[in-house]
């Protein structure tokens, strides 16, 4: 038996574990997908890995599933966090998606001096970082925080995390990712369409864990930007070995 849907649940999982059905999941899966009793699902909930769940009871308004087998262990993205200050709605959705789909740890919109938007959606692009892991057969999914100050973010920046400052005055010169701080905790920011101000530059030039950044040449769009800041990162110092 192999499942063609997976599903993210809040749930535990364990084996002879049941896992009852909210009506909006029993309308995706009874009603939009047309399973019925006996057939399978595969489940995750971010904590306990990947299980083949069977449909017990398939109704309108509700249901239940039973785990089976677990099929993947919980595998965790490295640590890696991504700073971005939002864009457009669409843009930012794209961001939330690629850096769950990327492997980020977590995802953290970031206000700046130039940042376009005062608000974000925060329950909305967690749904879409749920999405993106349910599709791309991850079993962890990277929580999307509140949009947070960049400035005090900067205040009590951990000691220890290394942040990979994108920064499009650098574009032109060479990226430097020692590969010493492979295993460490890390961050990327990306900036707005507007760019870093000059009082945010001259703080993260100064910063010790700062590593200042270019992605080429030319000037990229923040989500072409942080698409391609973290394929550099992982293949310099993730988890795509
Ligand atoms: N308006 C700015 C560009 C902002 S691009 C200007 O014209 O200078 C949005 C973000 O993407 C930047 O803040 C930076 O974090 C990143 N970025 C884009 N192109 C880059 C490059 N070539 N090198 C480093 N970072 C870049």
């Amino acid at each position: 038996m192999s499942a063609k849907i997976r599903l993210y649940v809040e749930q535990a999982l364990g084996q002879g574990q049941p896992v009852p059905v909210s009506r909006d999941q029993a309308h995706y899966l009874f009603g939009v997908m047309r399973l019925d009793v006996g057939a399978a699902v595969a489940l995750f909930n971010g904590r306990d890995g990947e299980w083949l769940a069977q449909v017990t009871e398939a109704g309108k308004r509700g249901g239940a599933l039973v785990c089976e087998a677990q099929t993947k262990p919980l595998q965790l993205p490295p640590d890696l966090w991504l700073l971005f200050a939002p864009i457009k709605k669409a843009r930012t959705d794209f961001i939330v998606e690629k850096a769950a789909e990327m492997g980020a740890a977590r995802i953290v919109p970031v206000q700046t001096d130039f940042t376009n938007s005062e608000r974000i959606r925060q329950d909305r692009l967690q749904a879409h970082a749920i999405e993106a892991a349910e599709q791309c057969g991850g079993t962890f999914v990277p929580e999307v925080t509140d949009l947070q100050k960049l400035s005090r973010l900067l205040d009590t920046w951990p000691a220890d995390r290394q942040l990979m400052f994108c920064d499009e005055a650098e574009a032109g010169s060479a990226l430097r990712l020692a590969s010493e701080t492979r295993g460490k905790p890390w961050a990327i920011l990306i900036g707005p369409e507007g760019g870093f101000s000059e009082a945010e530059r001259k703080r993260l030039h100064t910063m010790t864990e700062a590593h200042v950044v270019s992605l080429g040449p030319r000037i990229l769009r923040a989500d072409t930007a942080a698409v391609a800041a973290m394929t550099l990162w992982q293949q310099a110092l993730g988890d795509w070995k």
